[in-house]
This record gives C-alpha cells, structure tokens and sequence, in this order.
C-alpha cells in the first residue's frame, strides 16, 4: 500500500518505518527539514531501541523515503496518517493548530479518492471536526477515521509490531477494511483488531491514558500515606498486586509521571469533561497529585540540609522522563533542577541518552556528565530521577567515596533501605521510611 505519514517524531517515524517494514511504500512528511535531512541519511532523530536498524533497512530498500513536499506526499499516498503534535493549550485544552493547517493543505492537494487517519491523540468530535475542514477544500473524497496510537517510549518499535490491541474508529466498511489489511501483519499473535465509531474510538485513547496515570497517582497516594505511617509502600505494593483485579502493573510509586502525554490528555479530558458538562474533578486531582508529586524530591532535599542549598552541589542520575528514551518533555528531573538551581544550587547532570536534550533547556547552567560516575565528582548528595538499569546496582562504595557525604534521595526507589543504611548511606526514597547512615 502507499502510505504518507505526516510528522517524523515519535508516533510518525515508529509508525512509518514499521509500516514500510511490511512492505508498503512509505513517505514521511515533516516540516523541519533538518529532521528530514537527517532522517534520509539514517540519522535517528530520536533514541528508541531498534528504531535505527529499521530505519536504515527501510531506506535502502527503498520502502522508505522522507520529504518536507506536502504535494508530493500526498500525491504519493492513498492513505494519510496524522501524527502531528497536540500539545496543551494555557487552559488544559488540546492546540490543535497545528493539525488544522497541515490538514487544509492536505485537502487541497489530494488528487484522488484519499483515506486520513487521526493517529495524533485528539480530543472526541476532532474527527468529524476535521471532516467539515477539508470537504470544501478538496476536489476528491477524503475518509477522516481515527486510529489511536498506544505505544509507549522505550519500547515503541516493540509495542507497534505487536500490539495489544489495534482500535479504528469509523462507520466507513471499505476504510475498515483497508486499515484491517494493513495492520494484518502486525496481529498475527490474534490480538483484535477493534472497530468501533469515530467518537469511540478517539475516547478510548485518552481513557486509556488517563486510566494509567489515575493509577500512578493512586500508588503516589498510598505511597505519602505509607510513610507518614512508617509503612514500606513496596511490601503494601506486592500485596495489592497479586490481587488479580489490580495487578501490579503502572503501581510504581515515584516522583510522578511526565513525558508528552499523560500530562497534556489528563488535562485535555478534564477540558472536555468541562466543556461536556461533566464532572472532570477525578482527573484535576489525579494531575493535582502529580504536579505535587514531581516536587516532592526537591522538597525532601531542602528539608534535609533545612533550606541552605546555595553553594551545595548535586549530582542527578537520571533525565528522562523514563527510561530507555531521550525524551525530557516534562520530565519530572526538570522541576528538580530548576528547583535546585533556584535556590542556588549546582547541578552534574547524567543521563545515558538524554543530554543533548538537557542542554537544550538549560545551556551552561548544568554540568553535564556522560558517565554517571563523574557527576558524583564534588557532590553533596546523588538524586536519582530516573530508573535507568545501569543504576539499579552501582558501586556504592564508589559513590560513597565520590560524595561529600553519603546522601541519596531516591526518586524511583531503586534499592533497599536497610542494605543502604548497612554500607552507612542516608537514604530517602518514595513511601518508605528514611534511614540515616
Ligand atoms: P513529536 O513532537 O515527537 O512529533 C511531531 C512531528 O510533527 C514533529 O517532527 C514536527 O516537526 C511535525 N510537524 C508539526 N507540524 C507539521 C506539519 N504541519 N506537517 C508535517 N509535520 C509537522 O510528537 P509525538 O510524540 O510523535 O506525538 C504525536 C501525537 O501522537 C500527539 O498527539 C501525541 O499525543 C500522540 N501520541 C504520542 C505518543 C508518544 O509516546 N510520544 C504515544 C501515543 C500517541
């Protein structure tokens, strides 16, 4: 099949190359021609696992091609994937800007009978929103379905090949049944493919999303209770857990979700909810307790050294907002560093991949470590933002040696207390108690 995909980021480029993988012909469109350029030589943009090897096989076998020519593209294609950026708007809403222009170019370029597919996460009635747009602008018949995308960051290639479930939202049976033709390939384990209704289909997403991030603050929740109690939220964690109805998946208490999704369509559902005339207070608390949450570390600190952070030195281990991606967008590593910075404090930042990102933020502000170790170098105490395997069992008589003195604060609670407290650590973690080496 001919395919264009409209934006090479996370969602455009996964969803690009793993098509072309199974043999259709692929054009990716994007507005920044650096990424474009870059991409075209093999250059991976972003860092996601087994993302580079697809990209350059699918570029030399010529399945696989990139271009900032919107004609072209969508001459190209006879289906049209969306995968542009919704970020939030001041009041919670998605922008959906961005998707306007790039869909009245679409329409007025189509040369033939074209099927388009919200694949960006938009909130419900964007589809027949979109419908209205392009029909006075285009000469032939353009099919608007959505088609949700579920993949997470760090194992996106993965989860795209072999989803759990794929959802196409429409009423159309013949854009069905192209969409069911093209994820064939990728649920040959019998995993469903779902068709529901448009309107269905672009709630099930941001249901999805917020489900997960309600159970992230649920755990954050019952993690504050925890400690103030003196209980170890892990051992209150494995006894939920095993509780078939809950399961112990998304039950990690931490500092808090961030990337560029949960965040934004928290919010955007709770807009919607509003807008509805429904009541959206589950999700303004489960956001409320996050934005809390991802300040919770930088307040432990100051309470530590009580409130004299100038002149001390951090070294923080960990950037992105998860593991195995580069991506920072609203990690929660960043409210940290501003919130050390504030208060005068410096900042040796490492992260395995996402540094050039960092820079970005904050310039010469951090010094910026490529190996973990050297960020102890000086440092007052170690912050850990993020549960990169490398730091789940370092050398802790090298850290110990490394700092001015033995102080961790444990943002994703990566070891034991009571071994730490042995080796003569002052250890802080999330919903258990501290211990003082
Ligand atoms: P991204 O910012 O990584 O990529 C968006 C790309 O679109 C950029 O490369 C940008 O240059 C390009 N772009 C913007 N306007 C354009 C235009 N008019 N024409 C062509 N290209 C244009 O975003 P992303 O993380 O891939 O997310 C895209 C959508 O998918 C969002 O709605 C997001 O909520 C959703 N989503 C993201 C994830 C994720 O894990 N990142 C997962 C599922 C769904």
């Amino acid at each position: 099949m001919k395919i264009t995909v409209v934006g090479t980021g996370y969602v455009g480029l996964v969803t690009g190359v793993c098509l072309a993988d199974t043999g259709n012909h692929v054009v990716g469109l994007d507005i920044d021609p650096d990424k474009v350029a870059r991409l075209s030589r093999g250059e991976c943009t972003i860092f996601e696992p087994g993302l580079t090897d697809l990209l350059v096989a699918n570029l030399a076998a010529g399945r696989f091609k990139l271009t900032t020519n919107l004609v072209e593209a969508v001459h190209h294609a006879d289906v049209i994937f969306i995968c542009i950026g919704t970020p939030p708007k001041a009041d919670g809403s998605a922008d959906l800007s961005h998707i306007e222009k790039a869909v009245q170019d679409i329409a007025r370029a189509v040369n033939k009978k074209t099927i388009l597919v919200m694949k960006s996460t938009v909130p419900v009635g964007t589809g027949q929103w979109v419908e209205k747009l392009v029909a006075p602008l285009a000469r032939h018949p353009i099919t608007v379905i959505s088609n949700p995308e579920f993949l997470k960051e760090g194992t996106a290639v993965n989860d795209f090949q072999k989803p759990d479930r794929v959802v196409i939202g429409t009423e159309d049976e013949d854009a069905a049944a192209v969409m069911k033709q093209l994820y064939q390939p990728f649920v040959r384990n019998n995993h469903p493919v779902i068709v529901v209704r448009r309107a269905a289909s672009e709630m099930v997403k941001y249901a999805a999303n917020c489900y997960l991030a309600t159970r992230i603050s649920f755990i954050n929740h019952i993690a504050n209770i925890c400690e103030k109690l003196g209980i170890d939220v892990n051992e209150v964690r494995q006894g939920i857990g095993y509780d078939v109805r809950i399961g112990s998946h998304f039950m990690y208490p931490g500092i808090g979700y961030g990337g560029s999704c949960f965040p934004k369509d928290v919010q955007a559902l709770a807009h919607v909810a509003r807008e509805a005339g429904a009541d959206g207070e589950l999700l303004e608390l489960v956001h409320a307790i996050n934005e809390k949450q991802k300040s919770l570390l930088a307040d432990r600190i100051r309470s530590h050294y009580g409130d004299k952070l100038a002149g001390k030195t951090f070294a923080v281990w960990g950037i992105a907002f998860k593991p195995r991606t580069d991506d920072i967008r609203e990690a929660p590593a960043l409210r940290i560093i501003e919130s050390l910075l504030a208060a005068g404090a410096k900042v040796r930042a490492a992260d395995p991949k996402s540094l050039d990102n960092l820079r970005k933020e904050f310039g010469d502000q951090l010094a910026y470590c490529g190996d973990a170790y050297d960020a102890l170098t000086g440092a007052d105490a170690l912050v850990i933002c993020t549960e990169w395997n490398e730091y789940r069992t370092p050398d802790f008589e090298r850290i110990k040696s490394s700092l001015k003195s033995p102080v961790i604060f444990d943002g994703r609670n990566l070891y034991d207390p009571a071994y730490l407290k042995r080796l003569g650590f002052t250890y802080y973690s999330i919903g258990r108690p501290a211990v003082k080496g």
